[in-house]
């Protein structure tokens, strides 16, 4: 059998490897038109601070994938032919399949701003991008960033410690607040500006200014002032990349459509990572989860269906961790944005200097929905199994200090937090 996997990233890195352990004699072939080899995203912003070389990057030595007989290919596919089995790459190269796995990825959201389109405008998801924020970096004393989130911050604070001035666009009046709690979202908003960005929230992209050479001079924003710029980063946000899927009768709805067992509505092609959209039970939202843990477990599941299995993906207790400049931020479970439509009840502690948060959310019948924080890091594990327990506030406050993962010689806020809350928990 030939299983072909289009997108390098960790969904089909991962569904390659687990292909490889689970069956000696599959034909792998492993397609990305990005790069040669596999390499972590979410390092990207360490190679431009000179934290990292491009090679600490790549978690594979790169005689990896002919010890393991996976063959790589480094092309764009640009059409798939489901009923023949055979996908079309640029160069008019063709590649016949039994099965398919799709794990292409996000693309940067655009909004269709005028100018976004000129020299000097770039979204921060693929090398390529890095490439050009790179190239545009020299000589660059002023860039304009557009769309909070985690990778608009840390654009942000990638040109900051090359010296360049950001001017940073927010459409939302509390940053992040789609995900981030009002307080929190308050606070990481103070941490951006204590680091000297131009943080203008409630404040949209109307337009970005050609300097008449067809490169980015200067953009407007909704209140209608001008900053004169040489780089804008788009980073409003990323979306399932569907590109690959035009003109074939492979389902699609914001993501390419999947079951739990990861398979579309075509039988033996598969999707997983970014870009799927698994299907939930009526009443529940699909989920889309752009992250890495869950698209190396999607790949360990695909592989195993690819290979004839029907196993559901199960994500477990959700968790993501981000960083604003030095605030570190955890969520474990369930905590309601500051702009979901439903809230839980909720206890928060802030510390005074504003620079540590820890919140609290609890489900209807008084269990831990959600637990976050704020400059504080928990123990992943323990964190998980109390929701997963079904525990109350009263036991996780009584057993907070066990969650604690601050290293030594650190301040610890379990009392604090404690003290705080304590009085707070109905009995
Ligand atoms: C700057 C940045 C920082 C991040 N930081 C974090 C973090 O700290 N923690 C976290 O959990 N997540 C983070 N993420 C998100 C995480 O990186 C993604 O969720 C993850 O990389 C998705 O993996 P994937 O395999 O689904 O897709 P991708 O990694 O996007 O890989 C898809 C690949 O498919 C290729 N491809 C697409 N279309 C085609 C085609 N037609 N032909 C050939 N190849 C194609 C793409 O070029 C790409 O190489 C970050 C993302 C970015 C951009």
């Amino acid at each position: 059998m030939h299983v072909a996997i289009v997108g390098n990233g960790i969904a089909g890195v991962t569904a390659a490897r687990h292909l490889r352990k689970l069956d000696s004699s599959v034909r792998i072939t492993l397609i990305s038109g990005e790069t040669d080899h596999h390499w972590s995203r979410p390092a990207l912003m360490y190679v431009y601070m000179g934290h990292m070389r491009w090679e600490d990057v790549k978690p594979y030595e790169d005689h990896f994938w002919p010890r393991n007989r996976i063959d790589l290919v480094r092309r764009w596919v640009t059409s798939i032919d489901v009923e023949g089995r055979q996908l079309h790459l640029d160069g008019a190269r063709t590649i016949p399949f039994d099965k398919l796995l799709l794990a292409v990825g996000s693309k940067p959201n655009k909004f269709g701003w005028p100018g976004q389109d000129l020299r000097g405008v770039s979204g921060m998801v693929s090398l390529q991008d890095l490439q050009a924020i790179e190239a545009a970096s020299v000589g660059l004393k002023h860039a304009a960033i557009v769309g909070g989130g985690l990778i608009g911050v840390e654009l942000a604070e990638m040109f900051h410690t090359r010296g360049i001035d950001v001017t940073f666009l927010v459409r939302e009046h509390a940053y992040w607040n789609h995900v981030l709690p009002a307080e929190e979202g308050d606070i990481v908003g103070e941490v951006i500006r204590a680091e000297g960005i131009d943080l203008r929230l409630e404040t949209e992209l109307t337009e970005i200014v050609d300097d008449g050479t067809g490169q980015v001079g200067a953009i407007v924003d909704s209140k209608g002032d001008r900053v004169e710029v040489g780089f804008v980063g788009l980073t409003a946000g990323v979306r399932p990349n569907l590109t690959v899927c035009a003109g074939s009768p492979i389902a699609t709805d914001r993501g390419i459509l999947v079951d739990r067992t990861l398979v579309t509505n075509v039988e033996g092609i598969y999707a997983a990572g970014d870009c799927a959209q698994v299907k939930t039970p009526e009443g529940h939202r699909d989920l889309i989860q752009a992250v890495w843990y869950t698209g190396r477990m999607m790949g360990e599941v695909a592989a195993r269906n690819l290979l004839g299995a029907s196993d559901e993906y199960d994500s477990g207790t959700w968790f993501n961790s981000a960083k604003f400049f030095d605030l570190e931020y955890q969520v474990y479970g369930y905590v309601p944005s500051a702009m979901a439509h439903h809230q839980l009840p909720s206890l928060a502690w802030i510390s005074p200097d504003r620079r540590h948060a820890c919140r609290l959310v609890e489900t209807e019948d008084g269990k831990l929905s959600g637990i976050s924080v704020l400059g504080i890091r928990m123990r992943h594990r323990v964190c998980e199994r109390w929701i997963e327990e079904g525990r109350d506030l009263a036991y996780v406050l009584a057993h907070l200090r066990e969650a604690m993962f601050d290293p030594e010689f650190y301040r610890r806020w379990d009392r604090d937090i404690v003290a705080a809350l304590s009085g707070k928990v109905a009995a």
